[in-house]
Parts: structure tokens; sequence; C-alpha cells
């Protein structure tokens, strides 16, 4: 299953340096979700060739206008393009206020309906749920209430061994139940214990995506052993009272939650205008964290399992 996440735009508060506000795609085997959506979003999906038509969830962080000022263009283009399918957007709640004074003042009415999914940032609370995903909030410390958004595969069914279906001739109609743990009686009564017959399947994999926050270890335990954790790093870790002021994080207290949360590997971003070239953040956050890469605009990263099966 396809599980990976491009990077859109990596810019805090103004576009530099060639560089976007922040918006990010997740696609989960051809499902799109957009995790923020910062000015410019829409021509970045052009840039990269990210298809929009199943695009049905947006994720917004939080209402400065850094992660949420290309919304309204998109949900335009979206309208022009005669999108019909309903869109689901979850973002703090006086997102909706914001889109409906765009749409009331245009005099536009949308040709597909947009479902509002208001956030409150006090609790983690999961917002998406369907077979294969879940999304949950997480509670970042911000100057406006923030979530970020940990995105969760389900546990898959037990692998069915293809020559125990054979020595025990399963019948078709058996091999879903037996992969979600069932026993099997053959035809003489005598119980095949599902151990026999199966083995565990690939490790659910995991992305958590953390912005905008200062310093905070308050979520490490519910993003403790994810496959790939996004965290900001708007400074450079010399610039580390200023971060405090603006509740932003450096390069070295976002590899610091990487380490303390065990996670796999770690994408920073969220980068200062004031920095035109990144290796120092990139070298600082490697020296507490290795695995850590830039979040560079176009590069996708793949959600992977560290357990090998
Ligand atoms: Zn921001
Ligand atoms: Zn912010």
């Amino acid at each position: 299953m396809q599980f990976e996440v491009t990077i859109l735009g990596s810019n805090a508060a103004i576009p530099a340096h060639g560089r976007f506000p922040s918006a990010q795609v997740l696609n989960y085997n051809g499902e799109v979700f957009l995790i923020d959506c910062g000015e410019g979003s829409q021509f970045r999906m052009n840039d990269f060739s990210i298809k929009r038509a199943r695009l049905n969830n947006i994720f917004i962080s939080h209402l400065h206008g850094d992660h949420y000022y290309g919304l309204i263009g998109l949900l335009n283009s979206f309208h022009l393009n005669w999108r019909e399918n309903p869109l689901h957007i979850y973002g703090p709640s006086g997102l909706e206020e914001i889109v409906n004074v765009h749409l009331k003042h245009s005099r536009t009415e949308l040709r597909y309906k947009i479902h509002f999914h208001p956030i409150v940032a006090d609790v983690p609370t999961i917002v998406y749920d369907d077979n294969t995903l879940t999304v949950e909030t997480i509670i970042l410390n911000h100057r406006l209430p923030t979530t970020g958004y940990l995105f969760k595969e389900k546990k898959y069914l037990r692998k069915i061994l293809a020559d125990k279906i054979l020595q025990y001739e399963i019948p078709h109609n058996l091999i879903n139940e037996i992969k979600a743990g069932a026993d099997f009686t053959d035809n003489t009564g005598k119980i095949i214990p599902n151990q026999e017959l199966t083995v565990d399947s690939v490790p659910p994999r995991s992305y958590a995506y953390c912005s905008d926050t200062c310093y905070t270890e308050n979520f490490v335990e519910q993003i403790r052993g994810v496959n790939l954790l996004y965290h900001e790093a708007t400074f450079v870790h010399e610039h580390e009272a200023r971060a405090m002021e603006t509740f932003h994080t450096t390069s070295k207290q976002a590899g610091n939650i990487a380490r303390l949360a065990e996670v796999d590997k770690l994408i920073v971003g969220h980068f200062s205008a004031r920095y035109a070239n990144l290796d120092t953040l990139l070298s600082e956050t490697r020296e507490v964290f290795a695995d850590s890469y830039l979040a560079i605009e176009g590069t996708t990263f793949a959600i992977e399992s560290s357990v090998a099966v």
C-alpha cells in the first residue's frame, strides 16, 4: 500500500528564497489528503503533478495565514473545474466563517458541498476514521489554538498461509474469518489453531505532522515510535530566544523531540525567511537526531515500516 508525503511548501510566515508557505500532500493508496494549505498550494500541486480528483479531506493546523491562505483559491478552482464530490475540511472553528464570507461576497454558490469539522485544540481527538486510516489531533503550543495531525494506518489482517489452505481444504468463504484470528474446524471435527494457519502481517505505519509549536514534550508519548515525524524547526539554535518569543522551535529542539519519541525518521520544515541556506539548520538537527531531512519542496518521503517481516 502506497503511503507517502510530498512537501508543497516549507517556509514560515512569508514566501522567500523560492520556498512557499506550509502545505503537504499525503497519499494513501491513491487517496489524497492535504495538510495545511499555504498561499500558492495549488501552484505547487501543478508543479509536482498532484492529482486532485481523489482529494476529499483537507486538514488545517491553525489560522495563521501561512497555513491556509491558499485554501480559498483551491476551493474556487474545484468549483470552476466542476467538482461534485463533497469536500471535508478539518480545522479551527473560525475557518468556516472565513470561507463563507469569501463565498458570500463573491456571490459564489459552490457546485459541491463542504463539510466543516471544527476542531477544538484541547485534547487529542480522532477526527477521521475510515477502513484503513485514522487521523487524530496533536495538541501543540502556539500563539493561536493549533493542532498537528497523526495519521495512523489500521492494523492489517493476519496473512493466511497458502499451503495450509490446501492441506486442510479450507473453504474460500472462511478465509477472511481466519485472517481476522478465527481457528478452523475441519470436516472430522478437529480444531486447527489460528497460529498454525496464519502469520502476523506487517506492522501498521504512522505519520505525525507537528507545526507550529514552541518546544514542548507534551505530545511525545502520543507520537512515540512513529515511522515519520514532521516537526517544525523555524530557527537555527543560535536564535533560540527568538523561537521562544514567537512560539516556535529550533533545529536542535526538533531533533530532541524525535529522539525522545524514538521515531524512525524526522523531517524539519517551516523555515524562517532569514535563512537562504539551510545547511546549518540541518546539521544541527542531525547532531541530535541523525536520521533527519529538510522538507525540500517537491520531495516525497515514503512512510515505511522499520520492522522487517
Ligand atoms: Zn506558520
Ligand atoms: Zn503559526
